[in-house]
């Protein structure tokens, strides 16, 4: 079956011809755009199923032709005895396929096999899996992902077949970074967290870490404890070739954990306090001393933040240490004075002026794109996960998220 001879056209070129006829007598009553419309639907609903069809035929013949070779046990070379046929469903881009097999059965050891697994071993062939991963990942949940398959590739996939795939996809271990650092060229790192929502135990931290060079991006995100993520800072910058890259910096909040990480997991790395989140602690100050409302909370916490990103914390503290005296008022003084505090316990980290002619970032707003991408995913209105899929499907959307080109494609040989 599915082979055809020159003498004898395949029937599928009937099937075809027919088709187009009766697609020209529709185009002979079109008037206007909405017939238009309908000619346009019939030609993509119609040739999937032809391009179905003869998919199956295709692989129909593959199966069909190999199946005798499969015989012969491959794991001890005994004769496997015929089980019967059986049927197995192929998810294609073109719709769901009925395949038949002889299901083999090794009587001396525990080899089974569908003649089917020669064409494809899970219930989607590679294509459509990356298609699946990603309407899975880039739609807002997994049944909107659904509705995608269905208009955009005319396909029907069930949200929970979308869903399962993911997470099997998530699971497996990270492919290795596209690109790594270039010898000699910077190595920009980042990480912060993003609440999720999850079924057992309510908004817990997914904690996300990524590295820019001058080829590529790179991140990866996981629900757990700080102990388990920071050693995975490490294993990923040398993944990405820290030992030869040129300079190392790690921009962040610096919250007390990720000061500890980085100080143990990257110490090649440079550590930068990220400059607007130690703007905003200014701005705290600031509506402290004058109060929310008034105009000069703004005009005095821009000028100080002009400031320290000119100067850097060292030289401004030693300048707001001695504005204090002119505050009557203990409590304003005790808020410039704790802002002082935080200054000082980061100065290292924020000489923003040096960094600046040094040309090293001060900022980490690709970091902070990176977690709105995890977010929009990863807690869409109403939407709760099982704690332990988390990591899984976050890093589904890391790899979304750093090269949407290439994050679901199997490399296909020219
Ligand atoms: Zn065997």
């Amino acid at each position: 079956m599915g082979t055809s001879t020159d003498a004898e056209p395949d029937p599928i070129v009937g099937t075809f011809a027919r088709w187009i006829k009766t697609l020209k007598e529709t185009a002979a009553r079109v008037d206007g755009e909405h017939d238009v419309q309908v000619l346009e639907q019939e030609l993509r609903d119609g040739g999937r199923a032809i391009l179905q069809s003869l998919f199956e035929q295709l692989l129909q013949g593959i199966i069909d032709s190999g199946q005798e070779s499969l015989r012969t046990c491959p794991d001890c070379g005994g004769r496997r005895c015929h089980q019967g046929v059986r049927e197995r469903r192929l998810g294609t881009c073109f719709g769901s396929l009925a395949l038949k097999g002889i299901y083999w059965k090794c009587p001396d050891c525990p080899s089974r096999q569908n003649s089917v697994d020669q064409v494809g071993q899970e219930e989607f062939t590679l294509l459509m899996k990356d298609l699946v991963l990603l309407a899975g990942v880039s739609s807002t949940s997994f049944d909107k992902g659904q509705v995608v398959c269905r208009h955009l590739l005319g396909v029907d996939v069930d949200d929970e077949a979308i869903r399962l795939r993911c997470l099997r996809e998530g699971y497996k271990p990270r492919p290795l970074p596209a690109k790594i650092v270039e010898q000699g060229h910077d190595l920009i790192g980042s990480c912060d967290g993003t609440m999720v929502n999850t079924r057992e135990d309510r908004w817990r931290e997914l904690k996300a870490m990524r590295f820019e060079h001058e080829k590529g991006v790179y991140g990866e995100a996981y629900l757990e404890k700080t102990g388990s993520f920071s050693p995975r800072l490490k294993q990923v910058a040398e993944k990405l070739g820290q030992a030869h890259a040129g300079r190392c910096v790690f921009v962040s909040d610096c919250a007390v954990w990720i000061d500890k990480a980085v100080a143990k997991q990257l110490p090649k790395f440079r550590h930068v306090a990220d400059y607007f989140h130690a703007a905003q602690h200014v701005h705290r100050a600031a509506e402290e001393v004058y109060g929310s409302e008034h105009p000069d909370a703004g005009k005095w916490s821009r000028s100080i933040s002009r400031r320290l990103r000119e100067y850097g914390a060292a030289r401004l503290v030693d300048k707001l240490r001695r504005l204090t005296l002119y505050y009557a008022d203990l409590k304003h003084q005790r808020a410039v004075l704790d802002l002082c505090r935080y200054l000082n316990k980061h100065a290292s980290k924020m000489d923003y002026g040096r960094f600046q002619r040094e040309q090293i970032p001060i900022d980490s707003g690709g970091m902070e794109s990176f977690c709105k991408q995890l977010g929009l995913r990863m807690k869409g209105p109403g939407m709760r996960w099982s704690k332990h899929n988390v990591s899984a499907m976050a890093n589904l959307v890391c790899r979304w998220a750093t090269d949407p080109h290439h994050a679901f494609t199997t490399p296909v040989a020219a």
